[in-house]
C-alpha cells in the first residue's frame, strides 16, 4: 500500500490544478481520494442545460441527480483514476407527461463505465502498442 500522495485538504485548495490534469471542461470538483493505488475523483457538472429528448428544445429546469455513475479515466501519476458523477436531470415542460432528460457531457458516452479519452487510450495501445 502506498501512502497517499495528496492530503484532500492541500489538493482541494488548487482544483484547477485537478482538472488541468484531468483535461475536461466545465466541471467543478467536490473531492478527491486515494485509496491505496486508486484515485476516485468526485466531480460536478457546471453545465446547467441539456436538451430535451422529445423535442431536442435546450432545457434549464433542474430536476435532481440521477445516482452517481463510475468512469474509468486516463491514470494520473501511474495510479488508476476513476471520476465519480451524479448527472443532472432537466424538465422539459412542453409535454403533458412531464419528461425528464439525463444531461449528457462531452467527455463520455452515456452508459459507458470509461470517459472517451480513456477509451481513445485503450483503441491507440491495441492499434499501435509499440508507439505508446
Ligand atoms: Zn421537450
Amino acid at each position: 500500500m502506498n501512502p497517499p500522495l495528496f492530503k484532500t485538504k492541500m489538493s482541494m485548495t488548487n482544483p484547477e490544478f485537478f482538472i488541468n490534469l484531468l483535461g475536461i471542461d466545465n466541471i467543478e470538483i467536490i473531492n478527491i481520494e486515494q485509496i491505496d493505488d486508486e484515485f476516485f475523483i468526485y466531480v460536478s457538472s457546471i453545465e446547467e442545460h441539456t436538451n430535451c429528448h422529445q423535442c431536442g428544445k435546450k432545457i434549464n429546469c433542474f430536476h435532481g441527480s440521477v445516482p452517481e455513475i463510475k468512469l474509468r479515466h486516463l491514470p494520473i501519476f501511474k495510479l488508476k483514476t476513476y471520476i465519480i458523477i451524479k448527472p443532472k436531470r432537466y424538465l422539459c415542460d412542453d409535454h403533458s407527461n412531464k419528461t425528464t432528460t439525463t444531461q449528457k457531457l462531452s467527455w463520455y458516452r452515456e452508459r459507458s463505465t470509461v470517459t472517451y479519452d480513456y477509451e481513445n487510450h485503450i483503441l491507440l495501445s491495441m492499434i499501435a502498442p509499440f508507439k505508446m
